[in-house]
């Protein structure tokens, strides 16, 4: 009976919108018939063009709008009706008075946005469950198909290549590359978040794995003439940690080093006992990082915008992740206040780490 005070009907017709995305939370509605989009902005990378994404299909019986409900009351998606709609508006202002006055009313409408929420919740991780088993089955093998026919042809194993095809294989090769890694790069992020790294953790040295990884890149220095430089403790700086993932941290860094950095330039690797911790430093003379986007740049699919090489966005990211992993800690600083030029990034590990024993039953 309260609520029919406060509330009105409303018509749409098709591809209307109804609430939009970031503006003030001021309506909740309930859909009585016809089809409505709710759409979120979609951004990936600092100079992206951000799209609209469809996250659901709401039909007649379902409620949209309830951010009007919850501080800070900003709506935080789009509603755009996708055939003729109509709803019950409810005043947003006049329904947390009601709500406040009226317990069980409260109560009521409390049990309504648990509901939309855990649904939500159960539908968002359905979709990235399948996201992954597709970007890992479906996505990931046949380009592995495709990238062996390519080197096969390359390699002049199916008949004869002139020097431009050979161009055009490579080019291909390299892209194919740069997608696998992309793939790979997102895998990680969702084994890593799902709090899978510890099974990883063993005693290791940290510069056996440090060592690795600046072989790993002296090629690509030596193409630009950067130099390495490699500093460390005497003796292998043992730990227990996860020795591949701790690898991959310093590939992305050194990779990143040497690709921001100018030819002839210098890349220093550093280690140091801080006691309780190990504490390791990447330095490069290179074009550093615009102050403004150096609080985002551990942000997945981040791009500064310093960059015209290319990227996923997500290196950083899951090097913060895998860091973290270890209870260590990583940050950035550009320019070097030592140097007045290029980007540091340091970060630390714990020696108290225990390795992983799976639990016996
Ligand atoms: P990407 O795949 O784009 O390299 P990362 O997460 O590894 O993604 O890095 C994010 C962004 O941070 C890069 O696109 C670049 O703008 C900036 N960045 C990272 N390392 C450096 C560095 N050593 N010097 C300058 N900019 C860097």
């Amino acid at each position: 009976m309260a609520l029919a005070r406060i509330a009105c009907w409303e018509s749409y017709a098709e591809e209307e919108t109804i609430i939009t995305e970031g503006t003030e939370a001021t309506r909740f509605y309930v859909i009585e018939s016809g089809r409505v989009a709710v759409e979120m902005k979609v951004q990936f990378g600092a100079q992206a063009i951000s799209r609209q994404a469809t996250t659901e299909i709401l039909d007649g019986g379902n409620y949209f709008g309830w951010s009007t409900l919850v501080p800070p009351h900003i709506y935080t998606s789009s509603v755009v009706s996708i055939e003729p709609v109509r709803v019950i508006r409810l005043d947003g202002h006049e329904l947390r008075k009601l709500i406040d006055e009226d317990p069980y009313l409260g109560y009521r409408f409390m049990q309504v946005i648990t509901n939309i929420i855990s649904k939500r919740l159960i539908r968002t991780r359905n979709t990235l469950v399948h996201a992954l088993s597709i970007l890992s089955h479906d996505l990931k093998a046949p380009l592995v198909a495709v990238q062996s026919y390519l080197e096969v042809i390359a390699g002049g194993f199916a008949g004869d290549v002139n020097e431009e095809q050979r161009d055009m294989l490579q080019r291909s090769m390299q892209r194919i590359d740069e997608l696998l890694g992309l793939i790979s790069d997102i895998l990680d992020v969702s084994r890593i978040e799902t709090g899978r790294l510890e099974q990883e953790f063993k005693p290791m040295s940290l510069v056996e794995v440090a060592a690795k990884s600046l072989d790993d890149i002296r090629a690509a220095a030596e193409a630009k003439g950067i130099k390495l430089v490699f500093e460390h403790p005497d003796g292998r700086a043992e730990m227990v940690g996860a020795p591949g993932r701790l690898h991959q941290v310093l590939n992305n860094l050194l990779s990143n080093a040497v690709k921001f950095t100018p030819d002839a330039g210098l890349v220093t690797l550093h280690i140091a006992d801080m006691g309780a911790t190990w504490q390791v430093q990447v330095s490069d003379n290179g074009v550093g990082i615009p102050a403004e986007d150096l609080p985002f740049i551990f942000q997945d699919f981040f791009r500064a915008r310093n960059v015209e090489v290319g990227g996923s966005g997500l290196g950083l990211a899951i090097a913060k992740k895998i860091v973290t992993a270890h209870n260590g800690r990583i940050w950035a600083e550009s320019p070097c206040q030592d140097t007045g030029r290029g980007t540091r990034f340091t970060f630390t590990l714990p020696k108290d780490l225990k390795p992983y024993v799976p639990k016996t039953r």
